[in-house]
């Protein structure tokens, strides 16, 4: 049921808490190289390598992302953020256990394969892969050629998350992607033929001139390649903060009863399909490990989304990463020179951050099983922290209006959503943010 004063509110996805937009300069170099240096020795860690690069700009894209202009710049970015590795791994001290890395951008694909596995080797000698390590690199379709599929294949990747967003041609037209089915279809094929079976796709709703019918069309042809798993995003039109959005027509994009329709509606084409729905926007096979996850209470949310990541730290290399450990989060410098002039001077490259004080932690582990199991005992989470529940209080008085509108039952202090409360459960998890204090800030819409 579309409820507008929900649907329309802009939230944060906390992908952390608080929200990245939150971070400040108070934690710089000096804090992250005590907190890396603290890092328990048995800690295992999950590597997140940013690629600030692609080929040419979606109009849609909100993340870190440039038009390189030559292949020199990329090399010279690669070679800055070995620097890095060194940099990074020499703080950490002895080699760490990892259990995930993920290459994300940007389009980590659109590096040279030389490059790609140099990284790959650089991160294997100075970190202790894990048996079974999972592997994960963002995949842009166009541009996916044989020598490049070889190279993820030798670097042992082990997961492949495939942009594909609508196949509608004037949808892909509007959003300056244009990515013809039969593209998407051959770079799956190649990356099975390679032996990297474990593959994700990656929609969207909320596009310039998308239907209910393109976003269920899309839905019906990804699955129809068997992917694993795939994400459905609601476009976040935020104009004031990406230049790029500007040259999306304000006049094409669906209203914001369209926009949850298309939603409820990919929602719907997924479960008939067989896939369980995960959390807010991920659907995944009842036998692929995400689903698993969830239906054993080990699903986890991170800047990645939702993952099944048992790491207890996320470390960042590359411009505008971000990094979570359990003191707090810390943003690399986002502008490349800048990034690249403290790597070169032997400076932890860190721009802002957040400390994450006792009750912090409470929220963000009360935020995270929420947005994982759809359900908290928030008294629980407090003891297992050694904490009182008190600061929540707050909270409890904002569900009081959710539980009336049929979002959540309260029970003493536990929050179960209900089926219609699924869908608004970046709604849900707002009442945990104090700084939101129930007014939309700079975030993108919660549906
Ligand atoms: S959506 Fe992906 S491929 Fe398109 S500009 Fe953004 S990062 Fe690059």
């Amino acid at each position: 049921m579309y409820l507008e004063r929900y649907a329309t509110a802009n939230l944060p996805r906390y992908t952390s808490y608080p929200p990245a937009n939150r971070f400040g300069p108070s934690v710089d170099a000096g804090v992250y190289r005590g907190w890396l240096a603290g890092l328990d020795p048995e800690a295992t860690l999950s590597l997140y390598v940013h690629i600030p690069f692609c080929q040419s700009l979606c109009w849609y894209c909100g993340c870190h992302t440039t038009v390189p202009n030559d292949t020199d710049r990329v090399d010279r970015y690669v070679s800055v953020l070995l620097s890095e590795i060194d940099l990074v791994a020499d703080a950490l001290g002895p080699r760490r256990p990892v259990a995930n890395v993920h290459f994300g951008g940007g389009t980590p694909t659109i590096l040279e394969p030389r490059n790609f596995l140099a990284l790959a080797a650089a991160l294997r000698s100075r970190f202790r892969f894990q048996p079974g390590v999972e592997f994960a690199v963002e995949v842009d379709p166009r541009g996916l050629d044989q020598a490049r599929i070889d190279a993820l294949a030798e670097a042992g990747v082990t997961r492949v998350s495939l942009g594909v967003q609508d196949l509608d041609p004037e949808v892909q037209r509007a959003i300056n992607r244009v990515q013809p089915f039969d593209l998407v279809e051959r770079a799956v094929d190649g990356l099975r033929r390679a032996g990297i079976t474990a593959l994700n796709a990656d929609l969207m709703y909320g596009l310039p001139h998308q239907t209910i019918e393109h976003v269920a069309r899309s839905a019906r042809a990804v699955a129809g390649l068997g992917v694993d798993r795939v994400a459905v995003f609601g476009y976040a039109h935020v104009p004031w903060f990406k230049a790029n959005q500007r040259a999306i027509d304000d006049d094409a994009l669906p209203g914001a009863e369209q926009r949850f329709d298309q939603a409820v509606v990919a929602a719907a084409t997924l479960d008939e399909l067989g896939y369980d729905a995960i959390g807010f926007d991920h659907f995944a096979r009842p036998d692929d490990p995400l689903a698993i996850a969830a239906a054993t209470g080990r699903l986890r949310r991170n800047f990645q989304g939702y993952v099944v990541d048992p790491a207890d730290a996320v470390i960042g290399f590359g411009a505008s990463s971000i990094g979570s450990l359990p003191d707090g989060y810390i943003q690399n410098e986002a502008h490349l020179k800048r990034w690249a002039d403290r790597v070169a001077v032997g400076h932890l490259p860190v721009a802002r951050g957040v400390a994450l004080a006792a009750e912090d932690r409470l929220r963000r582990a009360v935020i995270e099983r929420l947005l994982c199991d759809g359900v908290v005992d928030a008294a629980e989470v407090a003891l297992g922290q050694g904490l009182a529940v008190d600061p929540l209080l707050g909270a409890f008085e904002a569900l009081h209006r959710l539980e009336g509108d049929g979002l959540v039952t309260l029970r003493s202090w536990t929050v179960r959503t209900t089926p219609l409360g699924r869908r608004y459960l970046r709604n849900v998890a707002a009442c945990f943010d104090p700084a939101l204090g129930g007014v939309a800030g700079r975030h993108s819409r919660a549906v």
